[in-house]
């Protein structure tokens, strides 16, 4: 039995090839993005920023674009608003910049259970696809995990420090490889962070990271100054 949601997608997909699909940034018809909207999206170029070392190495993360309101309207109407067709074009903002050499693994952020109950399906996985990228899921979120959207900077760190982790199983496939990890925005950097910090724990080699759009301009201070507010066994101290 197909679920409502995986139903409702179906429908949609359906509808699309009816009735003429709209950009998905700001409604203008007949277009998947209009020129204008596409113009301001890739006006700046993502660059390869550098996250201080305290995962035991700096983290290199290499971004598609610098974000932009039409960017986080085309994400938000992909993510959240039942535009599924969007992964094509978010694939092709990572897909210019992110080239994967072949003895590197590609791990995407896990999505929270709420997210996924809310959605009923894992949106980097078609990000990934249409960007030609092979992933390899293997990070998984321990249960007290809330999902970031709503969080504060500060509470998205809190939120996030000690959350991820590679179950032993998955490890053998981690240990000793380079690793990218994969997101669709960083923004405060913190779930970058922790999910470097559990794939070093499971053994990488080396760990780096490729996003579609990069939100923030500079770190935080938690980041800039170097200092988690976690222990070395991960967790926080409260
Ligand atoms: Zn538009």
């Amino acid at each position: 039995m197909l679920s409502m949601r995986v139903w409702s997608r179906l429908l949609r997909q359906v509808v699309d090839l009816v009735v003429p699909q709209a950009c998905l940034s700001c409604d203008t018809p007949g277009v998947l993005v209009c020129a204008d909207c596409d113009s301001a999206i890739r006006a700046t170029p993502g660059r390869a920023r550098v996250i201080p070392a305290f995962v035991g190495a700096p983290l290199h993360v290499q971004s598609g674009v610098m974000g932009s309101p039409e960017l986080l309207r085309v994400i938000t109407a992909f993510k959240d608003g039942g535009r599924s067709e969007a992964s094509s074009y978010l694939g092709t903002l990572l897909g210019g910049t992110v080239s994967a050499p072949a003895h590197h693994l590609v791990v995407p952020v896990p999505q929270s259970p709420g997210a996924y109950r809310r959605r009923g399906w894992f949106p980097l996985r078609d990000i990934a696809r249409a960007a030609n990228l092979d992933i390899t899921e293997s990070l998984t979120l321990r249960a007290r995990h809330v999902d970031q959207a709503s969080l504060s900077a500060d509470e998205r760190w809190s939120n996030v420090a000690g959350s991820m982790w590679v179950p032993p199983r998955r490890s053998t496939i981690i240990a000793g490889k380079s690793v990218i990890v994969f997101d669709d925005v960083i923004t405060t950097g913190a779930t970058m962070v922790e999910a470097a910090r559990a794939l070093y724990a499971a053994g990488a080699r080396y760990v780096s990271g490729v996003t579609v759009a990069a939100m923030a301009r500079r770190w935080p201070t938690y980041i800039a100054n170097s200092q988690p507010p976690h222990d070395d066994t991960g967790r926080r101290q409260d």
